[in-house]
């Protein structure tokens, strides 16, 4: 039986975003809540999947051992929370190598679904940039847009883009992590609940 994930972007959602990337260990920083709203998820049975650009590897501005290294730090801090990741899937390509898997394309999705058996239709991505949506949208996933990272700047430039864009205009909204968790366990109680149309004011109250 396939089962439900949760696909979790890393920067702006598990750690803070930064401008000239997580370089190393020392540079990291969880969002406050972050592994608490990922056990949430793991405890109701969510497998929990981490897919990521990391153009820094593909620019030469950290090694792939050390972004390797990093991600062992990672796994080991999430099972710590009682959050065990059941993936961790990364592409390090730049926009000019045409990749399959660097979001907003749908490979590191796919992938993580073929490898883990994964019910992409019952799954949800939770990200902080319009290209997790794209990503989602195409994989077939839902998507929760939370305000954590580039969030607010990713919910300004839809709102300044919605006319003339062909982003998927419904998906749900989340303050952070745990409450995008407290959304996604709210549909399994009582069923999925189509998000609103952007541009209606809405957000999602999930407590
Ligand atoms: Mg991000
Ligand atoms: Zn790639």
């Amino acid at each position: 039986m396939p089962r439900p994930a949760v696909f979790l972007d890393r920067d702006g959602v598990l750690c803070e975003d930064r401008a000239d990337y997580v370089k190393s260990w020392d540079e990291w920083r969880w969002v406050p809540g972050a592994r608490e709203g990922a056990a949430a998820l793991a405890e109701a049975g969510k497998a929990l999947v981490v897919v990521s650009n990391q153009a820094c590897i593909g620019k030469g501005l950290v090694t792939r051992a050390t972004v390797d290294d990093i991600h062992a730090r990672v796994r080991e801090g999430l099972a710590a929370a009682g959050a065990p990741l059941a993936g961790l899937y990364l592409c390090p390509h730049t926009d000019a190598d045409q990749c399959a898997c660097r979001k907003p394309k749908p490979g590191l999705l796919l992938q993580a679904a073929r490898d883990l058996d994964l019910d992409l239709a019952a799954s949800t991505f939770v990200g902080d940039a319009l290209r997790d949506g794209d990503a989602a949208h195409a994989a077939g996933t839902r998507f929760v847009l939370v305000c954590t990272g580039q969030g607010m700047r990713s919910l300004e430039i839809l709102k300044h883009s919605a006319e003339e864009s062909d982003r998927p205009q419904r998906f749900h909204v989340a303050r952070d992590l745990p409450q995008a968790a407290k959304m996604i366990l709210k549909w399994d109680r009582t069923g999925y609940a189509r998000p609103p149309e952007y541009g209606a004011a809405h957000r999602d109250d999930a407590d």
